[in-house]
């Protein structure tokens, strides 16, 4: 019989909470997925029902919820299989990059995972993935080789480039638009060690930090992917008191070459003053989860983005006027080249990634004004930004369906419309993100 939980059910919360904590799914029905004969019938029942489909494997990527529908949750669904002789790792649906870090370093390979490895390896992929090593790799979902997914016709597919196009272009980038994916097949990287780590700098030096990692983005070799935040402390009792109220720049490193070149490439850094903190040094990639030290535990955050085609001084001053934790990424490398199999992940004409960050809600919290706050920002930004989004970044009310149009290229875009309408043509799959 297949597994359900409804809204009586002592567990429905439980089981329904990830580590987004505003606005939570409030399905009428979970259904907590051990295999994937489980959410075959739990697509087949929400077809014959007449609900939608949701999918949650950890709940980093909390799109726009709506109540009542169908929620299929994988965290039971977490097998990892390494094929070492082709290079490869077979993902079940709840997996975490943890998991497949631990699992690829036993063969000297590495996944190309993210900042955090709680994130579930299978969405971040399908949302593009921009990763620790993706200015040397590209996006993570250029290393989809095959897919397991349920359709909107209750049928469990194996689909790869050669066998159904497709439904794998629109897929890889579409996310949970076309399906449920019950596992993933992706290419590893040949990664044990990093020259890694990050470099923190107090508030006075947090204009000359931000200053000098843009300029030094500049000219950087494709093993170089880094990324700043500037992160205001609250004015708190429970915050240290030399950090309380004031800011810090965080500089994320991660070196996919030589340690001596790493370490005179992050020479200009080190240069910019005394650090707090400075952790940059070999390091293993199962401890690349240091790097961004992401939060672990449930978290109450509103969170935008911009991509930016440039970074000049202006707009630096800008994102030192923000109230809100800032994040810059470097793009660009490899993640602005070709796609080698042909996926609908767009926007790869972006130079960075500016991402604007509000922490510390609680549920319920209302969050007009850090709308207003935020699009602020993002408004003075226009001048270097290019318009569009990445489908990974799109939380909570902030996955509006224009929001989600800007994660593609307009060619891209009507072709999935198109697509969506033939694979899912009752829009089962509504909560995904597919674009609108
Ligand atoms: C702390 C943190 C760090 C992050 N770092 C990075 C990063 O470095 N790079 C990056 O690219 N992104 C990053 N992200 C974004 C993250 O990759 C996306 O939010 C991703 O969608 C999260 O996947 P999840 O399974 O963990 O989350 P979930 O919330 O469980 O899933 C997100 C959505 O994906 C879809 N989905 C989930 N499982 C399936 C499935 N089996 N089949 C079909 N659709 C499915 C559903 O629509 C679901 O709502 C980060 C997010 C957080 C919160």
């Amino acid at each position: 019989m297949l597994p359900t939980l409804d809204r009586t059910h002592p567990d429905y919360n439980a089981e329904r909470r990830g580590f987004q904590l505003l606005d939570p799914y409030e399905p009428d029905l979970i259904v907590p997925a051990a295999t994937a004969d489980d959410v075959r019938r739990a697509v087949a029942h929400a077809a014959d029902a007449g609900l939608s489909v949701a999918v949650q494997a950890t709940g980093h990527g909390l799109p726009r919820t709506t109540p009542g529908g169908l929620l299929i949750t994988t965290g039971r669904m977490n097998g990892v299989t390494i094929d070492p002789a082709a290079a490869t790792a077979r993902v079940e649906a709840g997996v975490r990059w943890e998991q497949v870090i631990e699992a690829a370093a036993r063969h000297g390979l590495a996944p190309l995972s993210g900042s955090s490895p709680d994130v579930g390896a299978v969405s971040y992929t399908l949302g593009g993935g921009i990763g620790l090593l993706a200015r040397l790799y590209g996006y993570a979902a250029d290393q989809v080789r095959a897919i397991d997914v349920v359709t909107a016709d209750a049928r469990l597919r194996h689909v790869t480039p050669e066998s159904d196009p497709d439904l794998y272009w629109a897929l890889v980038g579409g996310r949970g638009g076309f399906g449920v994916v019950t596992a993933l097949e992706i290419g590893l990287v040949p990664v044990e060690r990093l020259y890694g780590g990050a470099l923190h700098f107090a508030a006075d030096l947090v204009p000359a930090a931000l200053r000098t990692w843009a300029d030094w983005t500049a000219a950087l070799p494709d093993e170089m992917t880094s990324s700043i935040a500037i992160i205001p402390f609250p004015d708190l009792p429970q915050v240290p008191a030399p950090l309380r109220g004031r800011k810090v720049a965080h500089i994320r490193i991660a070196y996919a070459g030589d340690p001596e070149e790493g370490a005179d490439l992050v020479r200009p850094l080190r240069a910019i003053g005394p650090r707090l903190e400075d952790t940059v040094g070999e390091m293993p990639y199962t401890a690349s989860g240091a790097i961004h030290d992401d939060p672990k535990g449930p978290a109450g955050y509103f969170a935008t983005h911009s991509l930016l085609r440039e970074l000049p001084p202006a707009a630096l001053d800008v994102l030192l006027g923000a109230d809100s934790v800032v994040e810059v990424r470097h793009l660009g490398g490899a993640l602005a080249k070709p796609r080698s199999h042909p996926n609908s992940v767009g926007n790869r004409d972006a130079l960075y990634f500016a991402g604007l960050l509000t922490p510390g809600l609680t549920p319920g919290a209302d969050t007009r004004h850090l709308r207003l706050a935020h699009d602020g920002v993002r408004q003075a930004l226009t001048p270097w930004a290019t318009g569009g989004r990445v489908l990974n970044f799109l939380y909570g009310e902030n996955a509006t369906p224009e929001e989600v149009r800007r994660a593609y290229d307009p060619a891209d875009r009507e072709r999935l419309t198109t697509l969506k309408a033939r694979w899912d043509p009752s829009h089962l799959f509504r909560h995904g993100l597919p674009p609108a």
